[in-house]
């Protein structure tokens, strides 16, 4: 039987990272990865907000508030599925729900970001598809950073406080800064559907697409990685502009980096020809 991860090995683990107040971190997390906690996620959510100054988290609610294309409307390289005639769409909107504040986050986003949101009262966005949350500091600011079309707006404005990106338990496959540099680089850049009242829905354009090949980064990245075990789990602080600077190298290296190409119905396949398009611009 493994020792518990008590609350204490959870501030500790993040001092060790050399974490304090003056820290602006982004958190992909899987709860699941430490082992069994003491508390369970608002241990965790609690250490965070003890260690560090300001946290930003996703708070998606996509599987409540997306919807599949419109019949008819296909945006080149845009790996999507259309409904396939308008009372089928119809009647996805009428079963999707339009974004409140109050909406629970994407389970698939594990379950740290929805318990963040239920105790720790973030501030939080309004994007139906993409919201992030944060408590700090710098929550208001960073948040005041996203826009309708720009849902990656906090991400950049914690570049600009020398933010970090922290991986509790995951890997680069859930690390969305890196999608942030190849969108900046025309590469990754979707539209998508919500429902945004009744009866109406929208488009929202840059949602970024595939990550399943970011863990490929993780070598070049490895050198400035600050990295401590908290029970089962890797934690890993990576500077948010090093996570940049590295996957623009990359990309401007090789437009297919970091994506796979084997795989021609993969969005990845979608990407690379949006990253052509934006060279031959
Ligand atoms: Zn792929």
């Amino acid at each position: 039987m493994r020792e518990p991860v008590t609350a204490r090995d959870l501030v500790d683990g993040l001092r060790q990272l050399g974490l304090d107040r003056s820290s602006s971190v982004v958190v992909h997390s899987s709860l699941s990865s430490f082992g069994y906690v003491d508390g369970g996620a608002e241990a965790v959510c609690a250490a965070l907000t003890e260690v560090c100054g300001t946290v930003l988290m996703p708070a998606g609610s996509w599987m409540l508030t997306g919807l599949p294309a419109p019949p008819g409307l296909v945006r080149p390289d845009n790996a999507f599925w259309n409904a396939e005639n308008w009372p089928e769409f119809e009647e996805k909107v009428s079963q999707a729900t339009s974004f409140r504040a109050d909406l629970p986050i994407d389970s698939w986003l594990g379950t740290i970001p929805e318990t963040f949101r239920q105790t720790c009262a973030p501030l939080r966005t309004e994007h139906p598809l993409f919201s992030y949350q944060a408590a700090g500091p710098a929550a208001e600011r960073i948040l005041a950073a996203q826009r309708p079309d720009w849902p990656l707006g906090p991400l950049e404005a914690l570049e600009a406080l020398d933010g970090d990106v922290l991986l509790l338990g995951v890997t680069h496959t859930s690390n969305t800064t890196i999608h942030l540099a190849e969108q900046h680089l025309g590469r990754s850049r979707f539209y998508r559907y919500a429902k945004a009242a009744n009866g109406l829905w929208t488009e929202f354009p840059n949602i970024p697409g595939e990550s399943h090949h970011f863990d490929s980064l993780e070598p070049v990245l490895r050198p400035i990685t600050k990295e401590v075990r908290i029970g089962q789990a890797r934690v890993r602080r990576i500077p948010k502009q090093a996570v940049l600077s590295a996957t623009r190298d990359l990309v401007e290296a090789d437009p297919a980096a970091l994506l796979c190409t084997d795989d021609p119905t993969c969005r990845c396949a979608a990407a690379l020809q949006q990253r052509l398009a934006a060279l031959s611009n």
